[in-house]
């Protein structure tokens, strides 16, 4: 592992689907805390590259590590468990439960279940519950089904519902289709005050968004990594803008 002091390093990771290369010798790591945007047009790779953090696809070159460890071959509920979260890009709350009823779930763990029948929940996750309520700015809306949120305030629950997991790395896939640019800028406040305390992976198309978060970008095309760097560098890069504006 030439990688020792990344939470997670791709190393030389390639994808094929039938002979075609959706991951393409790609290398990418990330430190412990950092806030990482992954931008690229449609087709460059971005979910696979998710897929294969997950353990969802398996590389068919390079390997991945976490932690330390390798996560090739480790079925997809290990590698959750070993620390690694999602969240989809459409929100995946439980619509008839309140919000709380939501977090509850989210902050149980196999040492200390949420029992649903009398509800007997710890004072500690009592107290997670209502920090995730206030780093979302749900507070208000507690009670409420989540079912009545708005799409953004559903985005915000998940994310809350990712936190409550206490995941090591968080990967994000398009937080912000569909939302409002009020919406939008909330979402990227947010997910940037996550990070230090957070490792958090954003994938993403939205260039405003992704400016707002202010972090490094790694630019995906056709597989690899076509360059990193600060939303200012990358923007100037002519590579970067021959693939937006290529197309
Ligand atoms: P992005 O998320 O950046 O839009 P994807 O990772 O979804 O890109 O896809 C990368 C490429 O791999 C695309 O050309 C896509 O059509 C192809 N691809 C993705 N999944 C499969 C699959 N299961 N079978 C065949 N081709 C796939």
């Amino acid at each position: 592992n030439k990688n020792t002091n990344s939470l997670l390093s791709l190393e030389n990771i390639s994808v094929s689907f039938e002979g075609f290369l959706a991951l393409n010798d790609l290398n990418l790591s990330l430190k412990t805390g950092e806030l990482r945007a992954v931008i690229g047009p449609n087709g460059a790779g971005k979910t696979t590259f998710l897929d294969v953090i997950t353990g969802k696809v398996k590389p068919t070159k390079g390997d991945v590590f976490f932690k330390g460890k390798s996560l090739i071959g480790r079925k997809e509920h290990k590698i959750a468990r070993l620390g690694v979260g999602r969240k989809f890009q459409s929100p995946r709350v439980f619509e008839n439960l309140t919000v709380k009823e939501n977090l509850e779930i989210s902050v149980s763990t196999p040492k200390s279940p949420l029992n649903l029948i009398n509800k007997k929940i710890k004072n500690d996750q009592l107290d997670e519950i209502e920090h995730l309520m206030k780093v979302i700015n749900l507070s208000k809306k507690i009670n409420s089904k989540a079912g009545a949120l708005s799409h953004g305030q559903k985005q915000w629950l998940e994310i809350a519902m990712l936190l409550g997991q206490k995941p090591d790395l968080m990967l994000v896939d398009e937080p912000v289709a569909g939302l409002t640019d009020e919406e939008t800028d909330l979402t990227a406040d947010l997910l940037k005050s996550l990070s230090g305390e957070n490792t958090v992976v954003v994938i993403d198309h939205d260039m405003e968004f992704i400016r707002r978060l202010d972090s490094n970008v790694s630019v995906l095309n056709q597989g690899t990594v076509l360059c990193e760097g600060t939303m200012d560098t990358i923007q100037n890069d002519k590579r970067v803008i021959d693939v937006y504006l290529g197309r």
